[in-house]
Formats: structure tokens, C-alpha cells, sequence
């Protein structure tokens, strides 16, 4: 079993512990905070030994009644690896630790990309990472892992000759009442291109892809308006086969009636997800359009979840031989990561019923 300590336990760190303690092969060492909060508490009734992350905190855990197992440099200690959820910047802080106990050690996305020795996501580029021998590295972010999921495919099917992606980004978590804006619709970066498309390129150097991000006062999920110019010419019907062969790529059928986020994320509670978490790319198969070789088509991306799985296959990647695709089969399993309705979704995507079938309630 790997032990893996998870440092900084928030929307990613505690969706990252439960992914780890869900899979056959991994088990949480425990986890590392700041601050004593109902997060705190949540951690220690979840069964996970809780770690003061600052030395000078661990009265303020006493205080509150939140057993603590140690501090930071135990948890690195009693891990084979640790996963930094902490936020953005404090992880590249944090490398020193990790390297004084010779520990390997994952970082987010709002981390600089030389923060680690390489960049990740499992449908990019495992195989590379596998083999480098890199100890530190960093998970792309929420929306790079959405670009990276579908461009990868498009790309070893049709080439891509350029992507261009127009990101409207959520103004913060649903947990975060700080975020804005509450009443406004910025361009995000105001400089284009964003950084995501070169953010793309750590995982998928090869790749052209600009990008532009707009945040808008929601919540819930990033919504992406995607142009990728293949290189080759194909039907609207066999890219959406494309995508749903693809494993953390939901196709969602036009007849599911499915308007936006809020109706993603109603339907991911419904099905019985923990916190209702989408880790698949949410991809409209009504949307999904093709002119020549220009390709159009709208996702959504859970910022809060869509990670969750690479950071488990990046584990592995790290710390054993096991393969990408038994990784991310394994990954899914645990998880339940799939909708599993790609019959279904190939024949709304083919024949365009959705749209009839939406406009008539
Ligand atoms: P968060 O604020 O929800 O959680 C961070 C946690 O770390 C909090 O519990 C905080 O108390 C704790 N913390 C703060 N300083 C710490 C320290 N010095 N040591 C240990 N813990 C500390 O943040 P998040 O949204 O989970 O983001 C974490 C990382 O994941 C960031 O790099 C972020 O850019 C990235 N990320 C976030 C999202 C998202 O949408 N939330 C998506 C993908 C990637």
C-alpha cells in the first residue's frame, strides 16, 4: 500500500484524500492544515490523522478539540509521497520539506510550472512522466485538464492544426463567499492569450493553442467555448465518437435536457456523486458542430473535482511501474468515474435529436 500524505486540505485536498483512500492500493497517511476549522473536524471524523502544517497553530488545533497526529515533517515522514493542496504559491514554499525528507511530491495547477521537474495529466502525457524518474510534479490546473482531455484525442485523430478556447471561468468555489464578482463580467486575464494555452503546451508541447478567460459571478462550474482547425476534415458524428471513447469525457445527449452547469451538477447529485462532483469534461454532443475542418463545441469543467482522478494517476506514475491505462482504469473504477452512456450519446449525437427534443417545454 502507499502512504499518501495530502498538505492543505480544502476543495482539492479533501476531494484528493478520499479519491486516495478509495483506491485498492493507497492509503492516506494523513492530512496537514493550517487552521483548526469544521474542515479540520470533518478530516479527524473521516478516520484521517490530522497534522498541524504550522508548528505554531498546534495550540489553536488543542483549542478546538482536533486531535493532532504531529506536524508537517512527521506526515512527510510516514509518506511515500505527498500531494500539496495548499494555495497557490505555498507549495513551492513547501518543496523544501519534501526534498529534506527526500519525499516525492505532487503540486496543483495554481502552482508556476517550474515549481516541479515536469507537468501532468494522465491523457497528456503519463508515459513521459513515468519514465522521467520525476519526484516533483505538478498536476495541471482545472481548466488546462479539461483542454488537455479533449485536444489530446482530437489531436492523434485529426491533427490539430490550432486550438483556440474562449474560457468562462467561475468567480470561485461554492465553499469561497470572498470570490467575485457578484455582479460584473471581467475579462480574465485582460491579456491575450490567457495562460492556459501555454499552460497546454507543459503537457502538450507540440500543440497550438491560444486562449482567451472571462470570469462571470458563478459558481459551479467553467463553461469553455472550443474552435480547434483540424487538420484533417470529419463529420460531427465521428468526433463525438472520438470523444466518447474517452474515458473522462462525458457526452451529455441532447434528450437529458441538460441547459448548463446548475443542471450538471443537479444530475450529479442525483446519481449519488460525493459532492456532487463531475470529474468527467461535460461536453454538449448537440454542440458539437463542424464546418470544413473547423470544429466548435461547448464543455464544462468542474474546477473542484476534474483533478481528483489525475492526481491519483499521478501518484502512480510517481511511485510505480503500473501503466497509464491500467492507472486510469483503476482510477475510474475506485472512483466511479463514467456516465456509461455511449451508445446512447453516439445516436443523439448522429442524428441531432436533442435539439427538437429541448424546445418543446
Ligand atoms: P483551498 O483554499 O480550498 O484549500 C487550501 C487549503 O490549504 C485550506 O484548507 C487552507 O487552510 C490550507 N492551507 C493554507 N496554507 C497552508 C499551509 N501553509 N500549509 C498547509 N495547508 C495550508 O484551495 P484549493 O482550491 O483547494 O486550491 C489548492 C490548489 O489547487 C491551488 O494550487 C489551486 O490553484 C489548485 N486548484 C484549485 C482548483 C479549484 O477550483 N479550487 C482547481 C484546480 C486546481
Amino acid at each position: 500500500m502507499l502512504r499518501v500524505g495530502v498538505n492543505g486540505y480544502g476543495t482539492i485536498g479533501k476531494r484528493v484524500a478520499d479519491a486516495v483512500a478509495a483506491q485498492p492500493d493507497m492509503e492516506v497517511a494523513g492530512v496537514a492544515k493550517t487552521t483548526p476549522n469544521f474542515e479540520a473536524e470533518a478530516a479527524h471524523r473521516r478516520g484521517y490523522p490530522v497534522h498541524a502544517a504550522r508548528e505554531d497553530r498546534r495550540d489553536a488545533f488543542d483549542d478546538a478539540g482536533v486531535p493532532v497526529a504531529g506536524d508537517l515533517d512527521d506526515l512527510v515522514v510516514e509518506s511515500d509521497i505527498v500531494v500539496d493542496c495548499t494555495p497557490a504559491g505555498i507549495g513551492a514554499e513547501n518543496r523544501a520539506v519534501y526534498e529534506r525528507h527526500d519525499t516525492p511530491a505532487l503540486y496543483q495547477g495554481g502552482e508556476d510550472a517550474d515549481v516541479a521537474d515536469a507537468s501532468f495529466n494522465a491523457r497528456a502525457n503519463y508515459d513521459e512522466v513515468a519514465a522521467s524518474d520525476a519526484e516533483h510534479v505538478r498536476v495541471v490546473s482545472c481548466n488546462t485538464t479539461g483542454l488537455s482531455r479533449v485536444l489530446a484525442p482530437l489531436d492523434e485523430q485529426y491533427g490539430v492544426e490550432k486550438a483556440r478556447a474562449t474560457l468562462v471561468r467561475r468567480g470561485g468555489d461554492p465553499s469561497q463567499p470572498d470570490r467575485g464578482p457578484i455582479n460584473d463580467i471581467l475579462p480574465d486575464p485582460v491579456t491575450v492569450p490567457s495562460h492556459h494555452g501555454p499552460d497546454v503546451n507543459t503537457v502538450l508541447p507540440d500543440l497550438a493553442v491560444d486562449t482567451m478567460g472571462v470570469t462571470v459571478p458563478a459558481t459551479l462550474m467553467h463553461l469553455h467555448s472550443v474552435n480547434v482547425t483540424l487538420e484533417t476534415e470529419a463529420e460531427a458524428a465521428a468526433v463525438a465518437e472520438t470523444l466518447t471513447d474517452e474515458s473522462r469525457v462525458f457526452l451529455v445527449p441532447g434528450d437529458a435536457r441538460v441547459a448548463g452547469p446548475a443542471h450538471l451538477k443537479e444530475y450529479a447529485q442525483d446519481a449519488g456523486r460525493p459532492r456532487g462532483d463531475l470529474w468527467e469534461n461535460c461536453v454538449w454532443a448537440e454542440s458539437i458542430a463542424v464546418e470544413g475542418r473547423d470544429l466548435y463545441f461547448f464543455q464544462a469543467i468542474h474546477q473542484e473535482s476534474d483533478v481528483v482522478p489525475e492526481n491519483v494517476d499521478a501518484i502512480r506514475a510517481v511511485c510505480t511501474d503500473t501503466e497509464a491505462a491500467e492507472s486510469v482504469v483503476e482510477t475510474n473504477r475506485a472512483l466511479g468515474v463514467g456516465f456509461g452512456e455511449s451508445e446512447e450519446t453516439r445516436r443523439v449525437a448522429a442524428d441531432g435529436e436533442g435539439a427538437a427534443a429541448s424546445a418543446d417545454d
